[in-house]
């Protein structure tokens, strides 16, 4: 059995209002797909990664992958318009058969931790499919947006609900299956995982942290940083 890894990096980053994709920021010192590329080549049985970028981003990664010795182990290939197109596109290129496992990772989770991804991985082969998901400590309230804002229309009670994470795997023939068919109905989700409920396919929930954050916004990075440090010192 084979397993992939899928980092889509083609998102534009608006919300980090710099002059950089967050993707390529540094974190102390070192960009933060190779954060991300690191916790996944620690992965005991990882066959290869796969990297989406933009197009006119794809010299400058392969020779940054390159940098970091992952000449072998990564494949840089061009995104979509969305994320779903640019995990399409690498999913096109993975050399895989319909049980090897790929796992998707936002490319924007550079603290995500090896212990997690093979909990992932074990899940997959039990479940099919298995996304990492961090239960509600907050209280959830379902909105209506308004022209004065936004008013509660719900209280979500917060034990039904967990936060989607990353990585989230699946059997590969399984979770082709199910972009096809979303492809066939346009659909366009937010999530590998909602691509694959639809198609009426079980997923699984492995438990995630706060500390695997997603770098979205300004002081995500300064958060991330702190996390970094009090791990290097913990270890
Ligand atoms: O925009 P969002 O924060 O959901 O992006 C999650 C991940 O998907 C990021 O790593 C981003 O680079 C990637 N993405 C992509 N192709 C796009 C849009 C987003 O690979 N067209």
């Amino acid at each position: 059995m084979q397993v992939f890894a899928i980092l889509p990096a083609a998102g534009l980053g608006t919300r980090m209002a710099g002059p950089q994709p967050k993707q390529f920021l540094a974190l102390e010192g070192v960009p933060i797909l190779v954060h991300s590329l690191r916790a996944f080549d620690a992965v005991k049985g990882m066959t290869a990664m796969y990297v989406a970028v933009r197009q006119t981003e794809i010299k400058r990664v392969t020779s940054q992958v390159a940098e970091y010795g992952f000449a072998n182990r990564v494949q840089v290939v061009e995104g979509g318009d969305n994320r779903q197109e640019s995990v399409a596109h690498a999913l096109n290129a993975l050399p895989a058969s319909e049980d090897d496992v790929v796992l998707v990772h936002d490319a924007v989770r550079p603290l995500i931790d090896t212990a997690t991804i093979e909990r992932t991985i074990h899940a997959v082969l039990e479940h099919g499919a298995a996304i990492v998901g961090l239960p509600a400590v907050d209280t959830i309230k379902q909105v209506e947006r308004t022209a004065h804002g936004a008013l509660v229309t719900a209280t979500i009670p917060r034990e039904f609900i967990v936060q989607a994470q990353t990585p989230q795997g699946f059997r590969y023939g399984l979770l082709r299956k199910a972009f096809a068919e979303a492809t066939a109905d346009g659909f366009v989700g937010t999530d590998e995982a909602s691509v694959v409920e639809r198609a009426g396919m079980q997923v699984a929930v492995v438990p995630g942290s706060q500390v695997n954050l997603k770098i979205t916004q300004p002081g995500d990075l300064e958060l991330a940083e702190f996390y970094l440090h009090h791990q290097r010192a913990a270890h």
